[in-house]
């Protein structure tokens, strides 16, 4: 038969399966209106695409434009995430040219609002469901997924999303953002990464009441049901993909520290609520301690809050202080809480089993103003998710005790902070050395501009994972994160301090996370932990392997 004419593009195909329309609905091949004339004739796209061909940079602007024309940041973000379906590596291009201002647009405070209207907002599905269900096939759906050389997984079943308590599946938006940052920050391929909600139901009468809930409109499992779903979804990950960091994330604290302790010796899984949010809060203490000239081990930390945050926050500074010379008990001493009851101290009978290693002797002190009067601490951090706990008294208090006084506000989104940052710097005639867990504006006051930092965990986790990857470490430790955190303090210039800013800006968050993985790595070296053969050097290799997103030629 003679062969039919044909034209060029489709009769050599150069990516079989990825030519014309397909090729424009592929988000991580899709370059849009950048495809050169040339590509446009091989790859079939002639007459699909509007004739003039853009740049990356152009398409980044017309980007931004659209951002900045949506009235509101929840529709920012549904504007962000129709691209990351559409356009993957403009995606991540855009994000890593605007990292301040969309960053919290991808992730927190927006993302919290973004949970919340989850099932309404609904366009695409992203990431991977797994139910009470799939019970006894949960390899099965994890092998449903397209890519099979996945590196970093992140699951909740969201429990505590954020400071908003119980959100059920629409928690997933959670495990998405969190991996676009694995990726924006530390460059982990998005190919490699893999978001998962473990819907196990919902307690959250308002979402099983919602006729558009996307998830399992049933109550909750808990018990030996919930523990042997959890039980064959992790032996599934560690069959299907063996070389993943397992990330739990957004866990009822009631399951997080329970989960951490099983599992952290048994696979490469840690928890960013308890460990990653330890590290970026140890960084600016250390922070901190360069302003004030003292030393981390001469500080007083009374928290607000008594969960996963406080507690994985505490540990990790016990831990610092013991390297800086005081015993564990006396390291112990330092660290202080009020939970939402009252003080946590020995005669206290109501106590759960996280929280009774910090109950000190004391008598009985019924809230936290009253118990900063009576501890005087150096450092106050809010990780309560209660908004405007920080009152006037309380931080004019603390401005008597300390000439500059630590006023960490972390609890997210926005609405949760315990105070913002003008309120800190107002009510301390501006000695407050103030970070948050959102954002807030730069504040002047007094004539001078106070340009104050997130404690953001973005400047953590995705260095860790990197690191974790790169030297495909077995396990993820304490240390790691305590090295990440000095590595983190390290890289906070005078400059950055002298402004009010206790973290490296956002705009320096790649080199960070490679600062951050080669420490990781060679903490993994040092402790055997690594599979890979040791790099001569660990930074160059944590920047190799780091992701760009520049889009590819197609010959
Ligand atoms: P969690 O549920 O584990 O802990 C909350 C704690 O707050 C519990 O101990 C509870 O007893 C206590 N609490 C509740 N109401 C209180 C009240 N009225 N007074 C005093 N204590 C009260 O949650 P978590 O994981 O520890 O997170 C808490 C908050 O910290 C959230 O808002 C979260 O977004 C924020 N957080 C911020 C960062 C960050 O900024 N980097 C990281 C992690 C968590």
């Amino acid at each position: 038969m003679p062969a039919t004419k044909t034209p060029p593009s489709a009769k050599t195909p150069v990516h079989p399966g990825k030519t014309g329309v397909d090729l424009l609905h592929n988000p991580s091949l899709n370059k849009g209106t950048a495809f050169t004339n040339e590509e446009r004739k091989k790859l079939g796209l002639l007459g699909l695409l509007p004739p003039r061909v853009s740049t990356m940079d152009q398409q980044v602007l017309r980007l931004i434009n659209n951002v900045r024309r949506q009235t509101s940041d929840l529709q920012k973000y549904v504007e962000m995430i129709a691209l990351l379906d559409r356009n993957e590596t403009l995606f991540y291009r855009a994000v890593q040219d605007y990292i301040d201002e969309l960053m919290p647009i991808i992730y927190t405070p927006t993302v919290g609002a973004a949970c919340q209207m989850y099932a309404h907002i609904f366009r695409r599905t992203r990431g991977l469901f797994i139910t009470k269900y799939e019970k006894g096939s949960i390899k099965q759906a994890l092998r449903n997924w397209p890519h099979k050389d996945v590196r970093v997984i992140v699951v909740t079943d969201g429990e505590r999303i954020l400071g908003l308590g119980d959100l059920g599946c629409n928690g997933m938006g959670i495990p998405v953002g969190k991996l676009s940052l694995y990726t924006a920050c530390a460059g982990i391929h998005p190919e490699q990464t893999l978001p998962i909600m473990l819907d196990v139901g919902t307690n959250n009468e308002k979402l099983l009441a919602d006729p558009l809930y996307l998830g399992m409109a049933e109550k909750r499992i808990t018990g030996k049901e919930y523990d042997a779903l959890i039980q064959e979804f992790v032996a599934a990950v560690q069959e299907v993909f063996p070389k993943a960091l397992l990330q739990f994330e957004d866990f009822a604290n009631h399951n997080a520290f329970r989960l951490l302790e099983k599992y952290r010796d048994e696979i490469c899984t840690f928890n960013d609520d308890i460990q990653g949010t330890a590290s970026v809060t140890l960084a600016g203490l250390f922070s901190t301690t360069r302003l004030t000239k003292t030393a981390l081990k001469d500080m007083k930390i009374l928290f607000h809050g008594a969960g996963e945050a406080a507690i994985g926050i505490a540990d990790l500074i016990v831990g610092a202080m013991v390297a800086e010379g005081l015993s564990k008990k006396e390291a112990m001493g330092r660290c202080w809480f009020v939970d939402s009851k009252a003080l946590v101290e020995s005669t206290r009978k109501d106590l759960q089993d996280h929280k009774k290693p910090y109950a000190h002797k004391h008598a009985p002190v019924a809230s936290l103003a009253e118990a900063v009067k009576v501890l005087k601490p150096t450092a106050l951090i809010g990780v309560s998710g209660m908004a405007k706990q920080f009152t006037q008294e309380i931080i004019e208090d603390m401005s008597k005790f300390n000439k500059q006084p630590v006023i960490f506000a972390l609890s997210n989104p926005t609405s949760k902070a315990e105070c913002s940052a003008e309120e800190a710097y107002t009510w301390s005639d501006g000695r407050a050395l103030f970070a948050s867990g959102s954002p807030f504006p730069p504040f002047e006051y007094k004539g001078k501009t106070y340009v104050s930092g997130q404690g953001n965990n973005a400047y953590i986790f995705p260095g860790v994972g990197l690191g974790v990857v790169a030297c495909a470490s077995k396990r993820v430790t304490d240390e790691m994160f305590y090295e990440a955190a000095r590595t983190l303090g390290k890289l906070v210039t005078q400059g950055d301090l002298d402004t009010g800013c206790l973290f490296p800006p956002l705009t320096k968050i790649r080199e960070v996370s490679a600062h951050i993985a080669a420490a990781v790595m060679e903490v993994a070296y040092k402790r055997d932990l690594a599979a890979a053969p040791k790099p001569k050097d660990l930074l160059a290799h944590a920047k190799s392997r780091q992701y760009q997103p520049v889009y590819k030629k197609y010959a």
